[in-house]
């Protein structure tokens, strides 16, 4: 089976697409301009903070009365709580005001430890009003992962709540040579030495607070990557980048004023700050913040009573709503959604089109990475999709084939041709260093051009395609195997929810291609399913490339942002060390 073009008629849109033409934007577009609009609009003297765009710019203007933000509580029967821009604005200038009252300076590090509650947004916004960097971490980090991040930050204050503060830092955190507070949502009893709790504090505090006016390049945010190929990395980001938050959140998700968006991110890794928090905000759209994790019913259900029109989401959440069935989605009524888009691993064929013949529209998939910051490759609104691709280049964004040579670097021109994903640097949410790793950054470059380590391939029409992590591609017989291809074939077969492959060394073929797969409920494996599956790989892909044995599996290792860690199927099946698994999450077993 091949997949066709998906055409987008604008016409036919509900809305108008933020893009008229792709071509025509991308001549028009610059970064200096998208800046200097921003900056203009900012705090004045070319000064700007993320938190003013995102919130200040909106006070005093209609859109303060808006919601901001609709929390879902996961206590079960809980009512939707909604919190309007003015509100939440208020609610940072306290959080603001009770950092300065502590003495906390510009460019002191608070991190986030915390589900997804308007708290966290309150953390995040008012830690970037007074000036402070702001690190998120995964709530169900272990206390080393959690101590590592903090130690590589020279963390200055957390803000957690009592539970997780408990759970997880206690015992330790009173350690840190550079932490002076711990600052919870809600209340310990016995208060350790500078633990605090936020809510009389934040009652003494006003409403009011001068956002502190940054350089457009002081550090804002410190993110760190997945961990999906080794230990994670630092990356900086800083003020400036709240301009590619803007655009690409324009171009790639289409956003629009009106627009009720829902990211399923985790604010604990970039997609859930950039998209879950800072762009939308910069938008004025109100924003679903859903504290429960993946449930198929309740997230079907909150698309539909809360009229969502925008949906970001992952592969990850596609493919379990695939094993649950169109059944289940023909049960709600799902006419509000009107643009859908996902990101975080390749998005198999198969999941664009189900989406289009399950939800009636079809996944734009996007890609980027936690070093670029904003999305910067993407299927748009007004672009013909093509199943597979992750798009063509954002405006502003060169992106290109090459190849690392001895003494530099050649751009591949011709299509088709595999070689690693190179962006030219120069946009606003570019990172600015791996934090601590100058060597490791560098490493990242040759000239004006940033290494993703991702291998891809352009095609006749300027659409790039994923081919794999380069760390993850398997050479068997001369031939370059991406695990993505692979996979997608194995998802076409009805039986298969989750795929994964790599290589195996072998004497003869230098390496072999094995594949590891979970089934969707009701299958049961077995030699005969084994055969068939094998059978349709062998079909579609050829003996070159089909895997040459597969395991079945309860589920496969996934990083918490949903991402198949291939590394280690290689390395249980090899009998080597794991390595960095501070963000499994599903050890797959
Ligand atoms: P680490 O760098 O620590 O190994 P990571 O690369 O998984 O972790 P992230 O920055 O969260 O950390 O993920 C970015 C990577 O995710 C990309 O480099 C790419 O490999 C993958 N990715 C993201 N979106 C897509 C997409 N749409 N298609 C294919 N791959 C994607
Ligand atoms: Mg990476």
């Amino acid at each position: 089976m091949s997949y066709p073009k998906i055409s987008k008629d604008p016409h036919s849109m509900p809305v108008k697409p933020n893009l008229e033409s792709y071509d025509q934007v991308r001549r028009s577009f610059s970064w200096q301009e998208a800046v200097s609009e921003v900056e203009l609009s900012g705090l004045g003297d070319g000064k700007v903070n993320i938190a003013h765009q995102a919130l200040d710019r909106h006070i005093g203007t209609p859109t303060e009365d808006r919601v901001a933000l609709r929390f879902l509580s996961k206590e079960p029967g809980a009512a939707p709580e909604d919190i309007t821009y003015h509100a939440l604005w208020e609610r940072a200038n306290r959080f603001a005001n009770a950092l300065t009252s502590l003495g906390l300076k510009k460019g002191d590090r608070v991190y986030g430890l915390s589900g997804r509650t308007p708290d966290l947004y309150m953390a995040l916004l008012g830690t970037l009003k007074a000036g402070c960097v702001f690190s998120p971490l995964f709530s169900a980090f272990g206390p080393e992962p959690i101590r590592a991040r903090m130690e590589i930050g020279e963390a200055t204050a957390i803000v957690t709540t009592s539970r997780l503060y408990r759970k997880k830092l206690a015992g330790w955190i009173q350690e840190l040579p550079s932490l002076r507070y711990v600052l919870l949502f809600d209340e310990l009893e016995d208060e350790p030495y500078r633990t605090k709790s936020l809510a009389p504090l934040l009652e003494r505090c006003g409403t009011t607070f001068d956002t502190e006016p940054m350089q457009p390049e002081d550090m804002a945010l410190l993110h760190f990557t997945s961990g999906t190929t080794g230990r994670p990395k630092g990356a900086v980001h800083v003020h400036e980048a709240v301009v590619a938050h803007m655009k690409t959140a324009a171009f790639a998700l289409d956003l629009h004023p009106d627009d009720v968006y829902w990211c399923t991110a985790d604010p604990g890794w970039v997609t859930g700050t950039s998209y879950g928090m800072i762009a939308p905000l910069c938008h004025g759209v109100t924003m679903i913040v859903d504290e429960a994790e993946f449930d198929a019913e309740r997230w079907y259900g909150t698309l539909q009573d809360q009229g969502v029109t925008v949906w970001y989401t992952a592969p990850t959440a596609i493919r379990m709503l695939m094993k649950y069935g169109k059944e289940l989605a023909d049960r709600y009524d799902l006419s509000s959604l009107r643009f859908l888009a996902s990101v975080g691993e390749p998005l198999n064929p198969e999941a664009v089109v189900w989406g289009l013949e399950t939800l009636g529209l079809p996944f734009h998939d996007n890609w980027w990475q936690t070093e670029t910051g904003g999305i910067m490759i993407a299927n748009y609104a007004s672009m013909d999709i093509k199943p597979g691709s992750m798009g063509r280049p954002m405006p502003g964004i060169e992106a290109a084939i090459a190849h690392r040579t001895d003494d530099g670097m050649t751009l591949i021109e011709a299509p088709n041709e595999t070689g690693e994903l190179v962006l030219k640097s120069g946009w606003p949410s570019m990172f600015r260093g791996y934090l601590h790793e100058e060597e490791r950054y560098r490493k990242a470059f040759v000239g004006d051009w940033y290494f993703t380590g991702d291998l891809a391939f352009k095609d006749e029409d300027g659409y790039f395609w994923f081919v794999g992590r380069a760390d993850d591609v398997i050479k068997s017989s001369g031939h370059l195997i991406g695990p993505f291809e692979v996979e997608s074939v194995l998802l076409e077969h009805p039986a298969v929810a989750e795929a994964g492959v790599i290589g195996i060394p072998d004497d003869i073929g230098g390496e072999v291609v094995k594949a590891f797969v979970a089934l969707k409920p009701n299958y049961e494996p077995g030699d005969a399913l084994l055969k068939e599956i094998m059978g349709l790989a062998r079909k579609r892909l050829g003996p070159a490339v089909a895997p040459k044995s597969l395991e079945f599996r309860e589920s496969l290792p996934k990083t918490r942002s949903g991402k198949i860690m291939r590394r280690l199927l290689k390395a249980r099946e090899l009998g080597l060390p794991e390595g960095d698994t501070s963000t499994l999450e599903d050890s797959g077993r």
